[in-house]
C-alpha cells in the first residue's frame, strides 16, 4: 500500500484556505443522519467531540475516567502557544511554522505545520470565548511567557494550570452538547478493537470498565483521540492510566504507525528516588523563563553535595557551572527539551549530579527572586538595599508566577524550593510518535481518524514546549470537524450502522478471547511485574541515548518479556465485573508489541535528530547528527501479525519553505 499525504497544491499559506473552499461539505439536516465515536475526551478529543455535535452529528463519546474533565490533559502545566504577536516582538505565523519545523529538527511535514500556526490563534479567541482564565497584565490584555526553542514570547497559560482550564472550557462545551443530546457520554468505558465494514472503520468494541460488560457501538467514523504512549517507559509523567490500547489497536487493523522511537524526555522532572515509584513529575518548562540551570564546576564540590557535607547555597557564582548558558549563549537555559535533557545527562554522567543517585541538576531561582525584588522596591518607592525586602519582593513575584509548581514540588521532595534550588532530571514525558495520518488526520483505514497526541503529529522528531496543547486543539476545534464532513458527504443516505453486521460479532469474540485467556492464565507474577521489566530495558537501552548493539539486544529482550507475560502473568477476578487488574493486563500487552516496534524504528533510523539520540551519529559537540540524504522521512509501520515482521513505509519530507541546515541554538 502506497502512501498518499493528500497535501492540496499552491503556495504553502493558501494551502488550508483553498482547501477548506473546496472541500465537500455535508447540509445540517444531514448531519443529523451521521454518527461519529470520538475515543477519548482529553483536549483533542474533547474539543473534537464538542464542534462535531455543535456542527449537528450525532457523537458518541468514550473515556476510561470517571469524566472527561479527568483527562491526562488536564496535568499540562505551562502553557499553549500562539502566533498572537501581542508582545510586539517579531512573532508571526511564519516564525511559530519556521521554530517548530526547526524545534522538530527538520522531520515534520510542512503543510501541516503551516497549517498549525495559522490556526493557533483562533484557538486563543475560542478559550477566552469560552471563559478560560488565561493570565492578564495588569492592563487586562493576555499576558505570554517564553518556552524552549523560541526567541518570542508567544505561550499563553493560566499560572501552571493550564491544561486544567483548557480543558474545563472544552468539557462546558461537551456538556452543552451532552444536554441537548448531541453526545451520549460513556464515561468508564475503553475501547479494545475497531470494526471494519467493507474496508471503512464502522465501529468498535469497547468494556465498561464498571460492570465488565462488552458493548458494540457503531458509527458512520471513528476519531481516535487516546493521547500517548509514554508509559511504555512504566514510569513517566503522564497519568498512569495513559495508554496505547485504542492506538495499537487500529494499528493491528491496518493503521501506519508513524515514527514511533521519536519520544520527548523532558528536562525538568523531579528526579526519581528509588523502586517504588510508579510515576514520575514534571516541574514545568515554564519554570526555565526564570530559573537558571547549574552543576557545580568542580568534581569535589559535586562530590561534597552528594554526600551532604556542603550545600548549594555554599557555591560561589564562580564555583558553578551554568551550562546551558555557557554552550548555547543565544537561548541559554530555553534550549529546547532534547538538548537541555542531553545536556543534563551529560554533566551527571561526567560525575557533576548533585543528589544521592548523582542523577540531578539545579534549577535555581535565585538570581530571579533578586532581579524581581529590585525592581518591585523601585516601583513601590522601597529601599533597594534592604536585602530581606528585596528577596520578600522578588519571593512574592516568584510565587505569583509559579506558586503551584513551588508548592508540588515541596510537599514531594520536603525542601523549600525559594530557599534552596530545586533539583531535577530528565524524564520521560511525550511521544511525537502515533498513528500515521493524512492532511485531512486520517489513518491508513478509511474512516478511522486520529488526533492530538495520538496521532504522529506536527512535531517531528521534537515537540516545543506548549506546542502539544496547540496542536490537540487546532485538531479538534478548527481542522478535523472540516476534513471529516468531506469524508462523510458520500455517506449521507447510508443509514444506521447494525451492530449485528458479522464484522461486530467476529471483534466481540477476539476481545472476549484475550480477556477470558488472561483470566484463565493462572500465572505467578502481576502484570506491574512484567511492566516495570519492560520499562527498565526501554529506559536504559531505548532510552535517551540509544546504539546499535543496545536496540539489537532490547529487541530480543522485549519479544522474550512478552512470552513471558502471557505464560506467567496472573490476573485475578473475572471479566464481568470492576477490574484493574485486567485492564492494566490489555494495555501492557499492547505496550509490549508496541515497545519492540519502537526499538525497531530507533534501530532502523541511523542518525539522530530531535529525541532519538544515536550515539554513533553525534557531532564532536555532541550534538544530534542529522543524515538528511538518507533519513528525512516519516517512517510508517505497517503491522503484519507481529512487531519483528512490521514493514516499513516511506513518507519524503519535502522543504520548500524553509531551508534544511543542521539544527544550532548557539
Ligand atoms: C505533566 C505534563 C504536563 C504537560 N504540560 C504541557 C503544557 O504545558 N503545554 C503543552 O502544550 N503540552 C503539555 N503537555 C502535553 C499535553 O498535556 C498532552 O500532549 C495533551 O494533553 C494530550 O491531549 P490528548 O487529548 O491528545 O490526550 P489525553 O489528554 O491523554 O486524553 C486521552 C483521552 O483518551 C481516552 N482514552 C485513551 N485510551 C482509551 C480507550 N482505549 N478507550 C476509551 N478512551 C480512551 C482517555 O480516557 C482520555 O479521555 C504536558 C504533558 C504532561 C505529561
Amino acid at each position: 500500500m502506497s502512501l498518499d499525504s493528500k497535501i492540496p497544491n499552491g503556495p504553502i499559506s493558501d494551502k488550508w484556505t483553498n482547501y477548506k473552499d473546496h472541500i465537500n461539505l455535508v447540509n445540517p439536516a444531514n448531519k443529523r443522519n451521521i454518527d461519529i465515536i470520538v475515543v477519548g475526551t482529553g483536549l483533542a478529543g474533547g474539543s473534537a467531540a464538542a464542534t462535531l455535535a455543535e456542527l449537528g452529528y450525532n457523537v458518541k463519546a468514550f473515556c476510561f475516567q470517571d469524566s472527561p474533565r479527568r483527562a491526562h490533559s488536564i496535568a499540562a502545566q505551562g502553557g499553549i502557544n500562539a502566533a498572537k504577536n501581542y508582545q510586539g516582538d517579531g512573532d508571526s505565523t511564519f516564525r511559530l511554522f519556521y521554530d517548530t519545523v526547526k524545534g522538530g529538527d527538520y522531520r515534520a511535514r510542512e503543510a501541516n505545520v503551516h497549517r498549525l500556526a495559522e490556526v493557533s490563534a483562533n484557538i486563543i479567541d475560542q478559550c477566552v470565548a469560552q471563559g478560560v482564565p488565561l493570565a492578564r497584565e495588569y492592563g487586562g490584555l493576555l499576558d505570554n511567557r517564553s518556552f524552549g526553542g523560541t526567541l518570542v514570547s508567544r505561550t499563553f497559560y493560566a499560572k501552571g494550570q493550564t491544561g486544567q482550564q483548557l480543558l474545563l472550557g472544552a468539557y462546558s462545551a461537551m456538556n452543552r452538547q451532552i444536554g441537548r443530546g448531541k453526545i451520549k457520554m460513556h464515561n468508564r468505558h475503553e475501547m479494545l478493537d475497531l470494526v471494519i465494514v467493507n474496508g471503512k472503520a464502522r465501529g468498535i468494541i469497547a468494556r465498561n470498565l464498571v460492570t465488565g460488560e462488552i458493548e458494540r457501538h457503531s458509527a458512520h467514523a471513528v476519531v481516535i483521540a487516546s493521547g500517548g504512549y509514554g508509559n511504555v517507559f512504566f514510569l513517566s509523567t503522564n497519568a498512569m492510566g495513559s495508554n496505547a490500547t485504542a492506538a495499537w489497536k487500529i494499528h493491528k487493523k491496518g493503521a501506519f504507525f508513524a515514527n514511533p522511537c521519536y519520544t520527548q524526555i523532558h528536562p525538568t522532572c523531579i528526579p526519581v528516588s528509588g523502586d517504588h515509584q510508579s510515576k514520575l513529575t514534571l516541574m514545568s518548562e515554564s519554570l526555565r523563563n526564570d530559573g537558571r540551570i547549574w552543576v557545580p564546576k568542580s568534581l569535589e564540590d559535586a562530590k561534597a553535595i552528594r554526600e551532604g557535607k556542603k550545600k548549594p547555597t555554599d557555591l560561589s557564582e564562580e564555583e558553578r557551572d551554568y551550562y546551558l548558558e555557557r554552550r548555547y549563549p543565544s537561548f541559554g537555559n530555553l534550549v529546547p527539551r532534547d538538548v537541555a535533557s542531553r545536556a543534563a545527562k551529560e554533566r551527571c554522567d561526567a560525575g557533576y549530579g548533585v543528589n544521592k543517585t548523582g542523577e540531578a541538576v539545579y534549577l535555581d531561582f535565585a538570581a530571579a527572586i533578586q532581579r524581581y525584588g529590585l525592581e518591585q522596591a523601585y516601583i513601590k518607592g522601597l529601599d533597594a538595599d534592604d536585602k530581606k525586602l528585596v528577596i520578600k519582593l522578588g519571593t512574592e513575584v516568584v510565587a505569583n508566577k509559579y506558586g503551584n509548581l513551588f508548592q508540588m514540588y515541596e510537599k514531594i521532595v520536603d525542601e523549600n524550593p525559594y530557599m534552596t534550588p530545586m533539583m531535577i532530571y530528565p524524564a520521560v514525558h511525550y511521544t511525537m510518535g502515533g498513528t500515521w495520518v493524512d492532511y485531512n488526520l486520517m489513518t491508513t483505514i478509511p474512516g478511522c481518524f486520529s488526533i492530538g497526541e495520538s496521532n504522529f503529529s506536527d512535531h517531528g522528531a521534537n515537540r516545543l514546549g506548549a506546542s502539544a496543547l496547540m496542536q490537540g486543539l487546532a485538531d479538534g476545534y478548527f481542522v478535523l470537524p472540516y476534513t471529516i464532513g468531506d469524508y462523510l458527504a458520500p455517506d449521507i443516505k447510508t443509514g444506521k450502522i447494525s451492530t449485528d453486521l458479522p464484522e461486530f460479532v467476529e471483534a466481540e469474540k477476539n476481545v472476549r478471547d484475550q480477556l477470558n485467556k488472561f483470566i484463565n492464565n493462572n500465572g505467578a507474577h502481576s502484570v506491574d511485574h512484567f511492566h516495570k521489566k519492560l520499562g527498565k530495558i526501554m529506559w536504559d537501552k531505548v532510552g535517551m541515548a540509544r546504539n546499535a548493539q543496545g536496540l539489537t539486544e532490547a529487541i530480543d529482550e522485549i519479544a522474550a518479556l512478552r512470552e513471558e507475560f502471557y505464560r506467567d502473568v496472573k490476573v485475578p477476578g473475572t471479566i464481568d465485573s470492576f477490574n484493574q487488574e485486567l485492564e492494566k493486563a490489555m494495555r501492557v500487552a499492547d505496550f509490549l508489541e508496541l515497545g519492540e516496534l519502537f526499538a525497531k524504528d530507533a534501530l532502523h533510523r541511523r542518525e539522530s535528530c530531535g529525541g532519538h539520540f544515536r550515539e554513533e551519529y553525534q557531532t564532536e559537540e555532541g550534538e544530534a547528527l542529522r543524515d538528511d540524504e538518507n533519513f528525512a522521512y516519516v517512517a510508517a509501520w505497517e503491522y503484519k501479525g507481529k512487531p519483528s515482521e512490521a514493514v516499513l513505509h516511506k513518507e519524503p519530507l519535502v522543504y520548500e519553505n524553509i531551508k534544511l541546515v543542521q539544527r544550532s541554538y548557539k
